[in-house]
């Protein structure tokens, strides 16, 4: 199977056919529960009915027109991001590493049309993800992910994660940026803290710097916001979203406010496929479920619910150390390796991601409810008893 696929992924030896709310299903009938949702991508669990019908209205229409043209659905969904978050102005694009590729480069043509073309380096931080171009491997700089493909593209420094004086220290008259996911996703699930993600702001703010927020996993509802770095109450100048957007349909999003981009102008940047009318009517139909009154406080809630779980589990056993996160977005550090865990879990019938060697993610969908999470918890504590023993 897949011999002429490359092999850049460890596959798992498990196909599905169709997929319905949490659920997926083998092409024999076997039932998993999803607490994956890709990798926080199918936030609304699969075959959404109005994920659906939009899809389906939308195909029998108008699939791809270029951005040489006018696009409604595009700039309807521009105008809600817009009305819903700190942005004046959205860039769309088709995947989580083009929109940082995006906010990067905004970044840079900002300074240098404000009279400040030295400025261009971005300080980011260790353990951090943002996707497997050039510049997002440079921009994380995990070695794992570097091991090859130097010389790497330069501009990046990096500091700690959570460490506010280290920062303070690379700083130079050459930085432009600092650039953040507000819960490391890929990097084991950390959350940042309430006063370093303000601390940040004010650096920036007193500095003129740019503060780029990756929002790419954390965002869409993910917390139990909108957005991630409400939890702060700040606002970035730039942020990146993708994952969740178009409920998985690709489509990503890089956004910021007027003065920064104003800088955009035509020629500067641009995507063939990014906000085509397919992907932009998906998007817009993503959304009307996430401003759904309660939506959002239906995730906080079952997101402390599903952690209290968690922890009773932990203290009831010794695999698991941790359990970290926000909201739906939640880390389980194993004295085991993750994927040994993640195995035993499939066997349960349980789909999990990693994270690092010795967490797990989970990522249940956003319209997850408490017996789908009880089946999940079943799952782990029995691995946990077997795994533990
Ligand atoms: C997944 C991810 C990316 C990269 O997204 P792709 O769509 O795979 O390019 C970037 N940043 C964060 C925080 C992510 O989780």
């Amino acid at each position: 199977m897949s011999s002429n696929v490359m092999k850049n992924y460890g596959r798992i030896d498990i196909s599905f056919e169709k997929g319905i709310g949490s659920y997926l299903y083998t092409n024999d009938g076997r039932r998993y529960l999803d607490f994956a949702s890709g990798i926080a991508v199918t936030n609304l669990g699969h075959s959404h009915p109005s994920l659906v019908a939009a899809a389906k209205a939308q195909s029998e229409k108008l699939w791809h027109v270029s951005n040489l043209y006018n696009i409604q659905s595009q700039s309807h969904l521009a105008q809600r991001l817009c009305e819903h978050s700190f942005a004046d102005k959205v860039f769309f694009c088709n995947s989580g590493a083009e929109a940082v590729e995006a906010a990067l480069k905004l970044a840079r043509i900002h300074h240098d049309n404000t009279g400040n073309p030295d400025r261009w380096r971005v300080i980011s931080f260790r353990n951090a993800f943002h996707g497997r171009t050039f510049a997002t491997i440079a921009a994380a700089g995990q070695p794992k992910h570097l091991k090859g493909f130097e010389p790497q593209v330069r501009g990046f420094d990096h500091v700690d994660f959570g460490d506010i004086s280290s920062i303070e220290s690379v700083i130079t008259n050459e930085t432009a940026a600092i650039l953040l996911e507000p819960v490391q996703g890929e990097g084991g699930i950390h959350v940042a803290s309430k006063t370093f993600m303000q601390d940040l702001r004010d650096l920036c703010t007193n500095h003129g710097l740019l503060l780029i927020l990756d929002e790419v996993q954390c965002g869409m509802g993910r917390t139990g916001r909108m957005w991630a770095h409400e939890w702060a109450n700040i606002t970035p100048d730039i942020m990146t979203v993708a994952k969740a957007l178009g409920g998985g349909f690709p489509i990503g999003a890089c956004m910021a406010i007027e003065e920064v981009a104003s800088a955009f102008i035509p020629g500067t940047h641009g995507s063939t496929f990014g906000g085509n009318p397919m992907a932009t009517t998906i998007a817009n139909a993503v959304l009307d479920e996430i401003q759904n009154v309660h939506f959002l406080e239906n995730v906080v809630a079952n997101g402390d619910f599903l952690k209290e779980r968690l922890n009773l589990i932990r203290s009831s056993g010794s695999v698991i150390t941790e359990v970290r996160g926000k909201g739906l977005m939640i880390g389980i550090q194993c004295n085991i390796p993750a994927l040994d865990m993640m195995a035993a879990l499939r066997r349960k019938h349980l789909l999990t991601v990693i994270a690092e060697c010795n967490t797990i993610r989970l990522l249940p969908p956003l319209t997850v409810d408490r017996i789908e999470i009880d089946e999940a918890c079943e799952a782990i504590e029995s691995v946990v008893k077997e795994l533990g023993s």
